[in-house]
């Protein structure tokens, strides 16, 4: 291409209009538009195309990184059979459909330590990011660590506000947040701002009992529960702890290339994990 004003000057306009992509393929595409002998509009169209297209992936990769999701807990990468209670059909529903979190309608997930909690709920963040949402996942005693930070400051009301760029905030084990913690009401007024606006997903190692200690009084524990389920998807994960059943499966490989006298063993206790595993209770949904 030969030196004229415009292959000078393009450079400094397009990064001033903020066209990365543009700056990026401009020589190529002009090279190549000259050669072929492309319509002027036709050039135009196909950089304008592939500016919007990465523009687009650009932003997914800023909301993935401010997201704090867990790294490499896709859906894909989850084990459905491993959870009998959870639909696989139903989990996808929900990543695909927009409905409930444009009503601000929420998702608990409840199971003991193993059970894929932390797994589901960063893969359900990281599938709606991937349709443009806004998602936020935080250790449940961290987010209201910055919240009592901000209460201190007199401005709790502005911190929670802020958070309202997310359509869904993932709380990430309720059931830890300490005791101390509890003593401001800092994690209700976050609950009862988002009521019926904007999404939570909480994930907990118990369904309601013992979340006395994570409220400052009972009455606000059940005003929480309430705002939390009235509308709400609810998975109940009532199974063996999954890296413990991976633990025990690496035992049973292990084992068939050695003696056979030392097979019975781990199989048996494959058994009873398995045994452990049958749902407790089916999968609810409430939507009152
Ligand atoms: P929890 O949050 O309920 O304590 P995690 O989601 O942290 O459990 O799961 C523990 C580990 O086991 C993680 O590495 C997770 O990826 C894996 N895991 C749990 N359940 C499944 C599953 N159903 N399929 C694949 N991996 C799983
Ligand atoms: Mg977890």
């Amino acid at each position: 291409m030969s030196m004229t004003v415009e292959t000078a000057t393009l450079p400094t306009l397009l990064t001033a209009l903020r066209l990365p992509t543009v700056a990026r393929l401009w020589p190529e595409f002009c090279t190549r538009a000259d050669k072929e002998g492309w319509p002027a509009e036709r050039l135009l169209a196909a950089l304008c195309e592939l500016e919007l297209s990465e523009r687009e992936q650009r932003r997914i990769q800023r909301h993935l990184a401010a997201a704090r999701l867990p790294q490499g807990k896709t859906l894909d990468a989850f084990d459905f059979l491993a959870v009998p209670t959870l639909s696989q059909a139903r989990v996808r529903a929900l990543v695909e459909g927009d409905s409930w979190l444009q009503a601000g309608h929420n998702l608990l997930a409840f199971g003991p330590p193993g059970s894929g909690k932390t797994h589901l709920a960063g893969a359900i963040g990281y599938e709606l990011i991937q349709r443009g949402y806004r998602v936020l996942m935080a250790r449940t005693s961290d987010l209201v660590q910055r919240l009592q930070v901000a209460r201190q400051d007199l401005a709790l009301t502005q911190e929670i506000a802020k958070l309202d760029k997310f359509d869904l905030l993932i709380l990430d084990d309720l059931s830890y947040v300490r005791k101390d913690q509890a003593e401001t009401s800092a994690l209700f007024e976050l609950i009862s701002a988002r009521y019926e606006r904007r999404s939570i997903m909480i994930t907990a190692n118990q369904p309601f009992s013992g979340w006395d200690a994570i409220f400052p009084d009972r009455a606000m524990t059940i005003a929480a529960i309430d705002r939390l389920v009235h509308h709400a998807t609810i998975f109940e994960m009532n199974v063996e702890s999954y890296r413990r059943r991976a633990a025990y499966a690496a035992a049973t490989s292990l084992s068939d290339i050695e003696d056979d006298r030392d097979k019975q063993q781990p199989e048996k206790e494959i058994a009873t994990a398995k045994d452990n595993s049958r749902p407790a209770t089916l999968s609810s949904e409430i939507e009152t």
